[in-house]
Protein backbone atom coordinates (compact mmCIF):
# COMPACT_ATOMS: atom_id res chain seq x y z
CA UNK A 1 0.00 0.00 0.00
CA UNK A 2 1.43 3.99 -0.52
CA UNK A 3 1.74 5.77 2.46
CA UNK A 4 2.41 8.94 0.39
CA UNK A 5 -0.17 10.18 -2.23
CA UNK A 6 -0.43 9.14 -5.33
CA UNK A 7 0.82 12.26 -8.07
CA UNK A 8 -0.40 13.76 -11.31
CA UNK A 9 0.92 15.83 -13.38
CA UNK A 10 -0.03 17.79 -16.24
CA UNK A 11 1.80 19.84 -18.29
CA UNK A 12 0.73 21.80 -21.25
CA UNK A 13 1.33 24.76 -22.96
CA UNK A 14 -1.00 27.84 -22.29
CA UNK A 15 -3.72 28.94 -19.45
CA UNK A 16 -7.21 27.37 -20.15
CA UNK A 17 -5.55 24.31 -21.80
CA UNK A 18 -5.76 22.66 -17.95
CA UNK A 19 -9.44 23.86 -17.97
CA UNK A 20 -10.50 23.09 -21.21
CA UNK A 21 -7.94 20.09 -21.87
CA UNK A 22 -7.68 18.40 -18.01
CA UNK A 23 -10.74 20.33 -15.92
CA UNK A 24 -12.23 17.09 -15.31
CA UNK A 25 -9.21 14.82 -14.65
CA UNK A 26 -7.42 17.54 -12.39
CA UNK A 27 -11.09 18.26 -10.62
CA UNK A 28 -11.57 14.34 -9.55
CA UNK A 29 -8.07 13.38 -9.00
CA UNK A 30 -8.18 16.01 -6.31
CA UNK A 31 -10.89 14.79 -4.98
CA UNK A 32 -9.79 11.74 -4.98
CA UNK A 33 -6.80 12.81 -2.43
CA UNK A 34 -4.51 12.75 -5.46
CA UNK A 35 -1.75 15.11 -5.14
CA UNK A 36 -2.11 17.59 -8.33
CA UNK A 37 0.59 19.51 -9.91
CA UNK A 38 0.45 21.80 -13.17
CA UNK A 39 3.30 23.45 -15.46
CA UNK A 40 2.31 25.60 -17.97
CA UNK A 41 4.71 26.68 -20.30
CA UNK A 42 3.72 30.31 -21.64
CA UNK A 43 1.47 32.97 -20.22
CA UNK A 44 -0.30 32.89 -23.40
CA UNK A 45 0.33 36.64 -23.85
CA UNK A 46 -0.37 36.85 -27.16
CA UNK A 47 -3.74 35.36 -26.68
CA UNK A 48 -5.78 38.81 -26.47
CA UNK A 49 -9.75 37.95 -28.00
CA UNK A 50 -11.69 40.96 -27.77
CA UNK A 51 -11.06 44.36 -29.82
CA UNK A 52 -7.58 45.07 -31.23
CA UNK A 53 -8.46 48.58 -29.90
CA UNK A 54 -8.55 47.34 -26.12
CA UNK A 55 -5.68 44.94 -25.84
CA UNK A 56 -3.80 45.50 -23.14
CA UNK A 57 -0.12 44.55 -24.68
CA UNK A 58 1.69 41.39 -23.58
CA UNK A 59 2.96 42.29 -20.80
CA UNK A 60 -0.22 43.46 -19.14
CA UNK A 61 -2.36 40.38 -20.45
CA UNK A 62 0.35 38.08 -19.36
CA UNK A 63 -0.18 39.61 -15.89
CA UNK A 64 -4.19 39.33 -16.13
CA UNK A 65 -3.77 35.83 -17.82
CA UNK A 66 -1.73 34.38 -15.00
CA UNK A 67 -4.28 35.70 -12.47
CA UNK A 68 -6.89 33.87 -14.58
CA UNK A 69 -4.82 30.72 -14.29
CA UNK A 70 -4.31 30.54 -10.71
CA UNK A 71 -8.13 31.04 -10.24
CA UNK A 72 -8.83 28.34 -12.37
CA UNK A 73 -5.82 26.12 -11.05
CA UNK A 74 -7.49 26.88 -7.57
CA UNK A 75 -11.07 26.14 -8.21
CA UNK A 76 -9.76 22.36 -9.76
CA UNK A 77 -8.02 21.55 -6.73
CA UNK A 78 -4.29 21.84 -8.21
CA UNK A 79 -1.62 22.07 -5.32
CA UNK A 80 0.98 23.04 -7.30
CA UNK A 81 1.70 25.30 -10.15
CA UNK A 82 4.26 26.07 -12.00
CA UNK A 83 4.27 28.86 -14.82
CA UNK A 84 7.31 28.93 -16.93
CA UNK A 85 8.22 31.80 -19.31
CA UNK A 86 8.24 30.60 -22.82
CA UNK A 87 7.00 32.95 -25.74
CA UNK A 88 3.05 31.78 -26.59
CA UNK A 89 3.44 30.98 -29.92
CA UNK A 90 6.74 30.06 -29.77
CA UNK A 91 7.06 27.29 -27.70
CA UNK A 92 9.11 25.01 -30.94
CA UNK A 93 11.49 27.88 -30.78
CA UNK A 94 12.34 27.53 -27.16
CA UNK A 95 16.19 26.77 -26.69
CA UNK A 96 15.23 23.42 -26.26
CA UNK A 97 17.89 21.30 -23.94
CA UNK A 98 17.02 24.34 -21.26
CA UNK A 99 13.00 23.70 -21.81
CA UNK A 100 13.69 19.84 -20.93
CA UNK A 101 16.13 20.56 -18.33
CA UNK A 102 13.65 22.83 -16.66
CA UNK A 103 11.13 20.68 -16.81
CA UNK A 104 12.91 17.63 -16.11
CA UNK A 105 13.88 19.48 -12.71
CA UNK A 106 9.78 20.04 -11.54
CA UNK A 107 9.33 16.22 -12.45
CA UNK A 108 12.33 15.17 -10.24
CA UNK A 109 11.13 17.71 -7.60
CA UNK A 110 7.72 16.53 -7.42
CA UNK A 111 8.10 13.31 -8.10
CA UNK A 112 4.47 12.16 -10.40
CA UNK A 113 3.51 8.89 -11.10
CA UNK A 114 1.46 9.60 -14.14
CA UNK A 115 1.84 12.43 -16.37
CA UNK A 116 -0.35 13.87 -19.06
CA UNK A 117 0.40 15.75 -22.11
CA UNK A 118 -0.93 16.89 -25.39
CA UNK A 119 -0.91 13.96 -27.96
CA UNK A 120 1.45 14.29 -31.29
CA UNK A 121 -1.28 16.39 -33.31
CA UNK A 122 -1.87 18.75 -30.48
CA UNK A 123 -5.25 18.60 -30.72
CA UNK A 124 -5.97 20.69 -33.81
CA UNK A 125 -2.31 21.40 -34.88
CA UNK A 126 -1.26 24.16 -32.33
CA UNK A 127 2.30 24.30 -32.76
CA UNK A 128 2.88 25.08 -28.89
CA UNK A 129 0.44 21.84 -27.73
CA UNK A 130 3.08 20.09 -30.73
CA UNK A 131 6.18 21.33 -28.51
CA UNK A 132 5.35 20.42 -25.05
CA UNK A 133 4.16 17.32 -25.92
CA UNK A 134 7.44 16.74 -27.27
CA UNK A 135 9.17 18.35 -24.30
CA UNK A 136 7.27 16.65 -21.63
CA UNK A 137 8.32 12.87 -23.18
CA UNK A 138 12.05 14.12 -23.42
CA UNK A 139 11.59 15.75 -20.22
CA UNK A 140 10.48 12.38 -18.37
CA UNK A 141 13.59 10.61 -19.83
CA UNK A 142 15.80 12.97 -18.65
CA UNK A 143 13.92 13.30 -14.89
CA UNK A 144 15.18 9.46 -14.63
CA UNK A 145 18.67 10.16 -14.66
CA UNK A 146 20.75 12.81 -11.85
CA UNK A 147 21.04 16.13 -13.09
CA UNK A 148 24.41 16.03 -10.25
CA UNK A 149 21.81 17.86 -7.80
CA UNK A 150 18.58 15.98 -7.45
CA UNK A 151 18.02 12.51 -7.37
CA UNK A 152 16.68 10.39 -10.30
CA UNK A 153 12.29 9.96 -10.68
CA UNK A 154 11.11 7.39 -12.68
CA UNK A 155 7.73 8.67 -14.22
CA UNK A 156 5.43 5.51 -13.83
CA UNK A 157 2.74 6.34 -16.54
CA UNK A 158 2.70 8.61 -19.55
CA UNK A 159 -0.37 9.71 -20.89
CA UNK A 160 -1.64 12.06 -24.52
CA UNK A 161 -5.10 13.64 -24.37
CA UNK A 162 -6.97 11.77 -26.94
CA UNK A 163 -9.74 13.59 -28.34
CA UNK A 164 -12.46 11.10 -29.01
CA UNK A 165 -14.35 11.44 -32.58
CA UNK A 166 -17.17 12.45 -30.48
CA UNK A 167 -15.86 15.17 -28.63
CA UNK A 168 -14.80 16.48 -32.00
CA UNK A 169 -18.29 16.03 -33.58
CA UNK A 170 -20.03 18.29 -30.77
CA UNK A 171 -17.36 20.53 -30.63
CA UNK A 172 -17.09 21.32 -34.32
CA UNK A 173 -21.00 21.47 -34.52
CA UNK A 174 -20.52 24.20 -32.29
CA UNK A 175 -17.51 26.13 -33.12
CA UNK A 176 -17.61 24.96 -36.46
CA UNK A 177 -14.15 23.46 -38.10
CA UNK A 178 -11.34 24.24 -36.20
CA UNK A 179 -8.89 25.31 -38.95
CA UNK A 180 -5.70 26.57 -37.55
CA UNK A 181 -2.81 27.93 -40.77
CA UNK A 182 0.67 26.91 -39.87
CA UNK A 183 3.48 27.00 -42.35
CA UNK A 184 1.35 28.17 -45.01
CA UNK A 185 -0.88 24.65 -44.63
CA UNK A 186 -3.99 24.07 -42.85
CA UNK A 187 -4.27 21.87 -39.66
CA UNK A 188 -7.79 20.83 -37.84
CA UNK A 189 -8.65 18.84 -35.29
CA UNK A 190 -7.61 15.27 -35.26
CA UNK A 191 -9.83 13.07 -33.30
CA UNK A 192 -8.38 9.29 -32.44
CA UNK A 193 -10.09 6.11 -33.28
CA UNK A 194 -12.12 5.03 -30.96
CA UNK A 195 -10.45 1.60 -31.04
CA UNK A 196 -7.15 2.89 -30.15
CA UNK A 197 -8.05 4.99 -27.04
CA UNK A 198 -6.85 2.85 -23.92
CA UNK A 199 -8.27 5.31 -21.46
CA UNK A 200 -12.05 6.56 -20.75
CA UNK A 201 -12.25 8.34 -17.72
CA UNK A 202 -15.40 9.79 -16.05
CA UNK A 203 -15.89 13.33 -15.35
CA UNK A 204 -19.29 14.06 -15.42
CA UNK A 205 -19.52 14.54 -11.15
CA UNK A 206 -17.27 17.59 -11.65
CA UNK A 207 -19.12 19.44 -14.03
CA UNK A 208 -19.97 22.58 -12.22
CA UNK A 209 -15.81 22.52 -11.44
CA UNK A 210 -14.77 22.45 -15.05
CA UNK A 211 -17.18 25.27 -15.80
CA UNK A 212 -16.16 27.14 -13.45
CA UNK A 213 -12.48 26.68 -13.98
CA UNK A 214 -12.84 27.85 -17.73
CA UNK A 215 -14.92 30.68 -17.12
CA UNK A 216 -11.98 31.66 -14.98
CA UNK A 217 -10.30 33.09 -18.03
CA UNK A 218 -12.51 36.04 -18.35
CA UNK A 219 -10.02 37.18 -21.44
CA UNK A 220 -10.96 34.15 -23.51
CA UNK A 221 -14.18 34.47 -23.40
CA UNK A 222 -15.31 35.94 -26.52
CA UNK A 223 -13.49 33.07 -27.78
CA UNK A 224 -15.51 30.43 -25.71
CA UNK A 225 -18.84 32.57 -26.98
CA UNK A 226 -20.59 29.52 -28.75
CA UNK A 227 -19.43 27.07 -26.12
CA UNK A 228 -21.13 30.03 -23.50
CA UNK A 229 -24.71 29.99 -25.70
CA UNK A 230 -24.38 26.26 -25.67
CA UNK A 231 -27.43 24.24 -24.06
CA UNK A 232 -26.15 23.14 -20.65
CA UNK A 233 -27.06 19.53 -21.43
CA UNK A 234 -25.12 19.47 -24.77
CA UNK A 235 -21.85 21.61 -23.10
CA UNK A 236 -21.76 18.53 -20.56
CA UNK A 237 -21.56 16.12 -22.99
CA UNK A 238 -18.10 17.70 -23.83
CA UNK A 239 -16.68 16.86 -20.44
CA UNK A 240 -18.20 13.99 -19.24
CA UNK A 241 -15.73 11.56 -20.12
CA UNK A 242 -12.50 12.12 -21.13
CA UNK A 243 -10.08 9.56 -23.56
CA UNK A 244 -6.79 9.05 -22.91
CA UNK A 245 -4.21 6.86 -25.09
CA UNK A 246 -1.25 5.29 -22.66
CA UNK A 247 1.88 5.96 -23.95
CA UNK A 248 3.73 4.19 -21.73
CA UNK A 249 3.18 2.32 -18.42
CA UNK A 250 5.83 0.76 -15.79
CA UNK A 251 2.88 -0.90 -14.11
CA UNK A 252 0.36 -2.25 -16.30
CA UNK A 253 -1.13 -2.97 -20.07
CA UNK A 254 -3.31 -4.48 -22.02
CA UNK A 255 -6.01 -4.08 -24.50
CA UNK A 256 -8.86 -3.30 -21.63
CA UNK A 257 -9.99 -0.50 -21.32
CA UNK A 258 -8.58 1.98 -18.47
CA UNK A 259 -10.94 3.82 -16.45
CA UNK A 260 -8.83 5.26 -14.30
CA UNK A 261 -5.02 6.94 -14.78
CA UNK A 262 -4.02 5.27 -11.72
CA UNK A 263 -4.93 1.58 -12.78
CA UNK A 264 -1.97 -0.78 -11.76
CA UNK A 265 -1.51 1.20 -8.54
CA UNK A 266 -2.74 0.08 -5.38
CA UNK A 267 -5.06 3.03 -4.28
CA UNK A 268 -6.58 3.62 -1.19
CA UNK A 269 -10.59 4.87 -1.04
CA UNK A 270 -12.18 7.23 -0.98
CA UNK A 271 -13.44 8.32 2.21
CA UNK A 272 -17.31 8.61 1.33
ZN1 LIG B 1 -3.48 25.81 -25.73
Amino acid sequence: MNQDPLKLMCILAHPDDESLGTGGILARYADEGVHTSLITATRGQRGWQGDEADNPGQKALAQIREAELRAAAAVLGVQELILLDYMDGELDKAEWKTAVSQIAHYIRRIQPHVVVTFDPYGSYGHPDHIAISQIAAAAIVAASSSNGTQPPHQVDKLYYLADTAEFAHIYESVFGELVMTVDARERRIVSWPDWAITTKIETNAYQSQIWEAITCHRTQLPSFEALMQMPTAQRQRLFARQGFYRVFSLVNGGREIEKDLFAGFSKPQKVL
